[in-house]
């Protein structure tokens, strides 16, 4: 299997989606004593420092998302709570819980001592296996979902959950919803030797990234690419190269990767969107990317996208 530099991929699960549309094969499943549940509680997925299945814990302060069975959770908790598929793996079932609708899940769920609910960002930047992060990151994106498309878009009327988390199906009109993933733009824009990067205000001082922006419908990623460097920095885009993707949970997105050749150095920012941009020589940008204390700026850290197109600029010339 390849190993993708974008964290958030590497799933290791296989998602079985010809056996996840079987109601009694997910009813026999989701009982069996080897099979786990991933806690989450308002986006945050519950972590410990015990041994991961997938990773045991190879590192200091490793975290892994603490797995439970179904009968860890009382009747009355599973009762109010969404449960998704996730996938299989070696043969045990992996499904996640939302435990959003207790309000205080450690007691009343029984999970005090055991974890914490921790932000998925944050938990990124941390010591945390790659597939298990893979892994949260799915369970959070579908439960984002679910979360904000409780109604049928045809009829407004309440729909429920289908297909252990892969549908909603209408109470009234029988229409069927299937869960979305909203396709994002992102790109280095380059120009012989120099590479484009801005700065949106909400940016922390001094740090630079690539532009992005949503594909919208009737668009190509290509036209996306070149639609968004013309309307952020006026950037006339020559042509564009796909570099890799990353799924990002923040709700439900697919950050896609690309280098975009530009026609000239020529540029006109649209100072709504972009604070400050400017094109870098790739000396600049390796001393940014290796950390150099004597750089200027800083561009993302290495579980942002940007910062593998940036590392692919300046070492693969
Ligand atoms: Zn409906």
């Amino acid at each position: 299997m390849n190993v993708y530099p974008n964290i958030f991929s590497n799933n290791p699960l296989d998602r079985v989606s010809y056996l996840r549309s079987k109601p009694e094969w997910i009813k026999e499943t989701i009982v069996k004593e080897d099979t786990v549940f991933v806690a989450f509680w308002r986006g945050k997925p519950f972590v410990s420092n015990v041994p991961g299945l997938i990773s045991g814990n190879s590192l200091p302060d490793q975290h892994s998302p603490a797995l439970f069975p179904l009968n860890f959770f009382e009747e009355k908790i599973i009762n109010v709570s969404m449960v998704i598929f996730l996938g299989l793996l070696n043969g045990k079932a992996y499904f996640s819980i939302d435990l959003s609708r207790v309000s205080d899940p450690e007691n009343e769920a029984g999970l005090k001592d055991l974890g914490t609910f921790e932000d998925l960002m944050a938990l990124s930047s941390q010591a945390i296996d790659p597939g298990e992060l893979a892994i949260l990151g799915q369970a959070k994106a579908i439960f984002e979902w679910h979360n904000s498309h409780k109604f049928c878009s045809r009829c407004g009327s309440e729909s429920s959950l289908a297909e252990a988390g892969y549908k909603r199906i209408c109470n009234e009109c029988n229409s069927e919803h299937f869960p979305r993933t909203d396709p994002v733009v992102i790109m280095l824009a380059t120009y012989n030797d120099r590479a484009f990067l801005g700065r949106q205000k909400r940016f922390p001082p001094g740090m630079y990234s690539a532009l992005a922006g949503f594909v919208e419908h009737g668009e190509s990623i290509e036209e996306a690419v070149a639609r968004e460097l013309n309307e952020e920095a006026g950037i006339s885009t020559k042509d564009v190269y796909y570099h890799s993707s990353q799924p990002w949970a923040f709700p439900f997105s697919l950050m896609i990767g690309c280098i975009a050749e530009a026609n000239s150095e020529n540029f006109k920012l649209d100072e709504i969107e972009i604070d400050e941009g400017r094109w870098f020589s790739r000396a600049e940008l390796k001393d940014a990317i290796e950390g150099d204390k004597n750089s200027n700026f800083f561009v993302p850290p290495s579980m942002a996208i940007a910062h593998h197109l940036i590392k692919n600029f300046v070492y693969n010339k």
